[in-house]
C-alpha cells in the first residue's frame, strides 16, 4: 500500500469521486469506468488518456458511470484515475450517438468503430515541430548525379514554400530517401515548422457556371434544404455529363454560407485530381481531403482541423464519415451506387448506408448522386422516402452515343485467335484515328493474362495463399494475386511436370491488349490507365492532361478510367469484353456490369462531337447489354428488381451473412457447421443458406465458409443473429464475421 492510499483512508469520508466511462478504440465490449482527478474538468465527449494494465490508452468519455451501479461496486479508492486530458473540442454528441448506432446495427465492437473516428491515436497527440525543406541557396555541384526523382523533387519545390518530406516523395512518386539524400548533399536545406499551412475558407461567393434552367431547379431545391435544415436525403439522378457536379457544388456553398461544414463523400480519392481542381475553380480553395494515404503529419493536422471547425469542406472516402465534425451542414455521396463504399474488413459496414444514418442523427440534409443509381436507392425513391432530382439531358446539347454491340458469336466479327480487337472495332479504331479523334479501350482486368498454365501438363500457376490465379504483369514481370498481394517470379520450369519454360498466358489483361493494339496501329500514341501503372492521384492526372493537350490517341484501361474524367475529342469507346462481370452467379452481377460499362460508355462524346460504343461481347441478348444499346436503363432497372422481388431479394427482403475464418480448415468448418444446424430453421419467414465455400474459399491462407440468411423487408436481423450467434461457442483459432446487408451473395 502506498502512502497516498494510506492517506485517503485516514481522512474524512470525502464526497465520492465522479466516475466517467471511457470507451476506448480496442476491441472490447463496452466502455470502461475511470475515476476523475480532482479539479479536471471533463465534459462527455473528452478525449483523455487512460491507464490500461500496465500502458496507456486514449479514450473518449462516452458519458458518467453511474455511481449506485449494483455492478459496479469497486471503490474510489481502487478506481484508476483519468491520466489526462487533450487540448481538443470533445467529440460532439451526434459523433458518438453514431459510433453506437453504427456498432449496434453492423454487430461490431464500439471500439472498432471509434478507432474509425479517432483514425490514428497520434491525431491527439501534441503537434510535434516538423521538419519541411526548401531547395538551397547555392548551385548544384557538377559532380552530384541528378537522378529523374532528383529532378523532379527540385522541379517540385522550384517555386513553392517548404514542403515534408513525405509530401515531397508522394508527389514526385519515390521514397523519403531521395529526399532525405539531397538534404545530405546540403542541396535541400531543412526548415522547421510548427504547423502545416491552415485550410483557407472555401469562397462560397464566386459564381460557378451559368445553370440552364433544368440545372437551376435542381440546384435551387438542394440549396432551399440545406437552408432549412433538418434531415431530408435527395436522389440526384443525372445522366454523366449532365452538370451534378456543378449542381450539388451549391448545396456545399448554402451549407458554407450557413456557417457549417459540408461533407463529400467520393468512392475512391485517389481517382479524384480532376475534382479537386473544380472544386478549386467554385470556391477558389482546396477543400480538405481524407483517405488512408493520408501522411503521418498531414493526416493528425487535417483530423484536428476538421475536429476544430477550420477545414470547411472535406472530400473524402468512405471513413471521413466518422470524423468529429463539430458542426456538419450537408453530406454529399458522388456515384452512390459504387462498391467501393462498402468496406469488407473490420467493421463491415455500407459508407452509403450510414452516411443516411449519419445525416439523419445530425438533422442534415443528404444528397445520393449517380447516373446509375442503386436499385436500393430508386426504390427509396420511388417509396417518397427520398426526394428525387433528375437531369436527364446532357450540358450543352451532347448527346448520348451510339452504343453497337459486337457479337463474337459471328464468324466475321471474331479477332483473330489470341487477339481481342475484332476486325469491326479495329475498323471504328481507324476511322477516328484518321478524323483526329481520340479513342479508349476499356478491359476491366489488370495485368497480362489471367491465367498462366503449363503448355506441357495444363497445370496452373495459383496463389498459395488464396482460391485465385496468379495474374501475369509483363510491365513489372511478376505474377500477383490480386487478392492478397502475394507476387513471384514466373518459374523456369513446371512445379509439377518439370517441363521447362512451358508457361503460356490465356486470355487477355489490359497490358495484352495494348500489346495487341500497338501492333495494330504503330503510329498511335497510347497510353495506359490502370492501377498498376498510375499510382496516386498526380500520375493519373498526368496522363488526363495528356490526352487533353491530344498527346494521346488512345487510352487503354480498367475501371479506373471509367470515371469522373471528361475528354471532350473523345469519340470512340471500345469495351473489348463486355461479359466479364456477368459471369458467375452473383445476383448482383447484372445491376454492377449495367452501371460500369453504361460509366466507360459515358465518356464518348462529351461535347460537340457525337460519341460510338462498341461493346463486344458473347450475349448480345442479355438483358444488360440491351439495355446499353437502346439507352434504357429504366426497362433494365424494372427487369431487375422484379426478379429481385420476386426471390424476395434486396431491396424487397433483407439479409445478413456470417463469414466463418481461420487457418485450420477442419475447425473452420466444425464451427460452420455448428453454426448451419443451431441456425433459426424453425422460423418460417427466415430462409438460411450453407455453410459453404465463401466466394473468395481461401483468402490469404484462411479458410472460409459463409451462411446466408434472408428474412422479409421488416425483420429485425440483429436479434436474429445474437441470438443465433450466442448458441455456438466459437474457439480462438476461428473468427465469425456478421455482414449486415451483404454486397455480393
Ligand atoms: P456530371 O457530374 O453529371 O457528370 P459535370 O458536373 O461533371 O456532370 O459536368 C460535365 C461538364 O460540363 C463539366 O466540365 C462541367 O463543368 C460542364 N458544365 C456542366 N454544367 C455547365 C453549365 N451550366 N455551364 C457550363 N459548363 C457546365
Ligand atoms: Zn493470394
Amino acid at each position: 500500500m502506498d502512502g497516498s492510499e494510506f492517506r485517503l483512508v485516514a481522512e474524512e469520508p470525502a464526497a465520492p469521486a465522479r466516475r466517467v466511462r471511457v470507451l476506448l478504440p480496442l476491441p472490447f465490449p463496452e466502455p470502461y469506468d475511470y475515476r476523475v482527478p480532482d479539479g479536471m474538468d471533463l465534459p462527455d465527449g473528452a478525449y483523455v488518456e487512460v491507464p490500461l494494465g500496465p500502458r496507456r490508452v486514449f479514450g473518449v468519455v462516452w458519458g458518467d458511470a453511474l455511481p449506485r451501479d449494483p455492478d459496479n461496486t469497486v471503490p474510489d479508492a481502487k478506481l484508476k484515475p483519468v491520466a489526462r486530458r487533450f487540448d481538443l473540442p470533445p467529440m460532439p454528441e451526434v459523433s458518438r450517438k453514431f459510433v453506437d448506432w453504427v456498432a449496434a446495427y453492423t454487430m461490431s465492437l464500439p471500439g472498432n468503430v471509434l478507432r474509425m473516428a479517432i483514425s490514428v491515436s497520434a491525431a491527439l497527440e501534441e503537434p510535434r515541430l516538423l521538419t519541411a525543406y526548401r531547395l538551397g541557396d547555392d548551385p548544384i555541384p557538377p559532380d552530384f548525379r541528378l537522378t529523374p526523382a532528383r529532378r523532379r523533387i527540385l522541379d517540385l519545390l522550384a517555386d513553392s514554400p517548404p514542403r515534408l518530406p513525405a509530401d515531397l516523395a508522394e508527389e514526385a512518386g519515390c521514397t523519403p530517401a531521395v529526399v532525405r539524400g539531397l538534404a545530405d548533399a546540403g542541396i535541400l536545406v531543412p526548415v522547421p515548422m510548427r504547423s502545416l499551412p491552415r485550410f483557407a475558407e472555401p469562397d462560397h461567393d464566386r459564381h460557378g457556371p451559368t445553370f440552364s434552367a433544368e440545372q437551376q431547379h435542381a440546384a435551387d431545391s438542394l440549396r432551399k434544404r440545406v437552408e432549412e435544415g433538418g434531415y431530408s436525403c435527395t436522389l440526384l439522378d443525372g445522366v454523366t455529363g449532365s452538370g451534378k457536379t456543378e449542381v450539388y457544388f451549391e448545396a456545399v456553398a448554402a451549407s458554407l454560407r450557413a456557417g457549417k461544414q459540408a461533407l463529400v463523400l467520393l468512392p475512391e480519392i485517389a481517382l479524384s485530381a480532376q475534382w479537386l481542381d473544380r472544386f478549386e475553380g467554385r470556391f477558389g480553395v482546396r477543400p480538405a481531403e481524407w483517405h488512408s494515404d493520408l501522411n503521418g503529419p498531414t493526416r493528425r493536422h487535417t483530423w484536428r482541423a476538421i475536429a476544430n471547425g477550420e477545414a470547411r469542406v472535406v472530400v473524402g472516402a468512405r471513413s471521413a464519415l466518422f470524423l468529429p465534425y463539430p458542426d456538419l451542414g450537408c453530406i454529399v455521396v458522388d456515384e452512390e451506387h459504387e462498391t467501393a463504399f462498402k468496406q469488407e474488413d473490420g467493421v463491415i459496414y455500407h459508407a452509403r448506408d450510414m452516411a443516411v444514418v449519419r445525416a439523419h442523427l445530425g438533422k442534415i440534409p443528404i444528397v445520393l448522386v449517380s447516373a446509375t443509381p442503386s436499385l436500393e436507392s430508386l426504390v427509396n425513391a420511388e417509396a417518397g422516402r427520398y426526394a428525387r432530382i433528375d437531369l436527364p439531358a446532357r450540358h450543352g446539347g451532347a448527346t448520348m452515343p451510339d452504343v453497337t454491340l459486337i457479337d463474337l458469336r459471328k464468324p466475321d466479327a471474331q479477332p483473330p485467335a489470341r487477339h481481342w480487337i475484332s476486325p469491326i472495332l479495329k475498323a471504328a479504331l481507324e476511322e477516328t484515328f484518321a478524323a483526329g479523334e481520340q479513342a479508349m479501350l476499356f478491359l476491366n482486368r489488370r495485368g497480362y493474362a489471367p491465367l498462366t498454365l503449363c503448355r506441357a501438363c495444363g497445370h496452373r500457376l495459383q496463389c498459395p495463399h488464396c482460391t485465385a490465379w496468379l495474374v501475369e504483369h509483363r510491365l513489372t514481370k511478376r505474377l500477383q494475386c490480386h487478392h492478397c498481394g502475394f507476387t513471384a517470379r514466373t518459374p523456369e520450369s513446371c512445379e509439377s511436370c518439370g517441363a521447362e519454360g512451358s508457361f503460356v498466358a490465356c486470355g487477355p489483361g489490359v497490358e495484352r491488349v495494348a500489346e495487341e493494339v500497338v501492333a495494330l496501329f504503330p503510329d498511335a500514341r497510347t497510353a495506359m490507365m490502370t492501377s498498376d501503372t498510375l499510382i496516386g492521384p498526380r500520375a493519373i492526372q498526368e496522363v488526363v492532361e495528356k490526352v487533353k493537350a491530344r498527346e494521346v490517341d488512345l487510352l487503354i484501361g480498367t475501371q479506373i478510367m471509367a470515371k469522373g474524367h471528361h475528354f471532350p475529342l473523345l469519340t470512340l469507346v471500345g469495351v473489348v469484353d463486355g461479359d466479364l462481370g456477368l459471369a458467375g452467379g452473383d445476383l448482383r452481377a447484372g445491376e454492377r456490369t449495367f452501371q460500369l460499362l453504361h460509366q466507360v460508355a459515358g465518356r464518348a462524346g462529351r461535347e460537340s462531337r457525337p460519341g460510338r460504343v462498341f461493346i463486344q461481347t458473347h450475349m448480345t441478348e442479355h438483358p444488360v447489354m440491351q439495355a446499353l444499346a437502346a439507352h434504357d436503363r429504366d426497362s433494365f432497372l424494372a427487369h431487375e428488381a422484379e426478379a429481385r422481388q420476386q426471390m424476395e431479394m434486396p431491396p424487397y427482403g433483407r439479409m445478413a451473412a456470417l463469414i466463418v475464418s481461420g487457418e485450420d480448415d477442419r475447425l473452420v468448418d466444425q464451427v460452420a457447421l455448428r453454426l448451419g444446424r443451431t441456425a433459426p430453421r424453425g422460423r418460417l419467414e427466415l430462409t438460411i443458406l450453407g455453410p459453404a465455400p465463401a466466394p473468395l474459399a481461401i483468402l490469404r491462407g484462411r479458410h472460409r465458409r459463409r451462411l446466408l440468411l434472408k428474412g422479409p423487408k421488416n425483420l429485425p436481423l440483429q436479434p436474429v443473429l445474437a441470438d443465433w450467434l450466442s448458441q455456438v461457442e466459437v474457439p480462438p483459432q476461428v473468427r465469425v464475421q456478421v455482414d449486415i446487408d451483404p454486397y455480393s451473395f
